[in-house]
């Protein structure tokens, strides 16, 4: 789909590229509205920008590494928008940030430093160094150089669980004793993992056109795991995340893409009343929240408003058209807020029919939108605040 057309869907959905991985992408028109409400798209109008700007928004999850064009910074400042730019190295990746590292921290750093401090790093480690013998000592000299940098958080990528194997040809999990001295470290310097662990339950099920998800796996087989039956399972992966979390009672973390259990609103909910260090991103998931009944979902989110935080995936990588990037980023922006803000008309695809807003009180607002950022993420506004 072209990023002209995707522009008119009023939907949440964008169809930019996806830096971590499964960017729910617009594959359809959406269906016939009926007569009796009109869904409203596009971007802002003025009224609904200064509605946004008012809550302080935060973007805890982009990938933006080359955005050189000043475009890119006038955004922010229009939209009044602070974001978290979150690192992952990447083998399969085309860009040339995501292939290396220090690479990825330099170019990530100049942006940063342009921001007038709107911008905060989440940094992360190079898990294809993991069969090094120096993997450990190397990596947390990295981070804790990274940290006195800035870094507020590391994040732990899916290639942890589904692409890379040990030395005898297992998969590796989250959990891997090599891991435990990392996050020791990072719960040291409180700082938060951010885990992007498995995927949406899509990518171990056959194909199903009408998932959100599926364009997406079908332009990265190599992350459809249902062609990899040798990959471990998402009820292999999970588990080993969640060990994590019981080991490290004193590391907060978050879980990107509502903790990869979004096709079960009940899983998610025993997570939060398990794990008190437990909190998840909204990261490119929102057309799950859209597919529950409304009043399902408002409910979800009034009882866990201190657990969701806001997020996109949004990405501006160096071969991106910036402006045209741009567009997309403000149109997501729009969709969201419509739809967790009004009780306006949205398309949702997905849905096979019309989406409601959730129109949410505004104190819910401004912890999604900023106070559970800043809790999660200390230091995310950096030295702007
Ligand atoms: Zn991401």
């Amino acid at each position: 789909m072209s990023r002209i057309l995707s522009r008119i869907l009023a939907s949440a959905l964008i169809a930019s590229t996806s830096a971590c991985g499964n960017h729910p992408v617009n594959s359809t028109l959406p269906p016939a509205l009926s007569s009796h409400a009109v869904p409203i798209g596009g971007p802002f109008s003025s009224s609904e920008l200064r509605q946004f700007v008012a809550l302080d928004p935060i973007d805890a999850h982009t990938h933006a590494y080359a955005p050189r064009d000043p475009a890119f910074f006038a955004l922010l400042r229009k939209l009044n928008l602070h974001i978290l730019d979150v690192l992952i190295v990447d083998d399969h990746s085309k860009d040339a940030d995501q292939n290396n590292l220090a690479q990825e921290f330099k170019d990530t750093e100049s942006v940063i430093a342009k921001s007038d401090g709107r911008v905060a790093l989440c940094t992360t480690f190079d898990p294809y160094r993991f069969g090094r013998k120096d993997f450990i000592p190397a990596a947390i000299r990295q981070l804790n150089r990274d940290f006195y940098r800035g870094a507020v958080a590391v994040k732990i990528w899916k290639n942890v669980g589904e692409e890379i194997k040990d030395v005898k040809g297992h998969y590796i999990l989250p959990d891997d004793p090599v891991f435990d001295p990392i996050y020791k470290d990072i719960a040291a310097h409180h700082k938060t993992l951010l885990a992007h662990v498995a995927d949406p339950d899509t990518m171990w099920q056959p194909p199903n056109p009408s998932a959100p998800d599926y364009p997406y796996y079908m332009h990265h087989p190599e992350w459809y795991m249902y062609r990899n039956p040798h990959a471990p399972s998402k009820p292999d992966i999970l588990p080993a995340r969640d060990r994590i979390l019981e080991h490290n009672p004193n590391l907060r973390v978050v879980g990107a893409h509502l903790g990869s259990m979004e096709g079960n609103f009940q899983q998610l909910a025993r997570h939060f009343d398990q794990f008190p260090n437990f909190a998840v991103d909204l990261a490119a998931r929102m057309p799950y929240l859209m597919q529950l009944p409304r009043a399902q979902a408002i409910a979800f989110i009034v009882k866990y408003q201190d657990r969701l935080i806001y997020g996109t995936d949004n990405s501006l990588f160096q071969d991106d058209d910036a402006r045209d990037a741009l567009s997309d980023w403000e149109l997501a922006y729009a969709n969201d807020w419509r739809f967790l803000a009004t009780d306006d008309y949205l398309i949702e695809e997905h849905s096979h029919g019309k989406v409601q807003g959730l129109d949410l009180p505004p104190e819910i607002l401004r912890k999604l939108y900023h106070d559970n950022a800043v809790h999660w993420y200390p230091g995310i506004l950096g030295s702007s605040r």
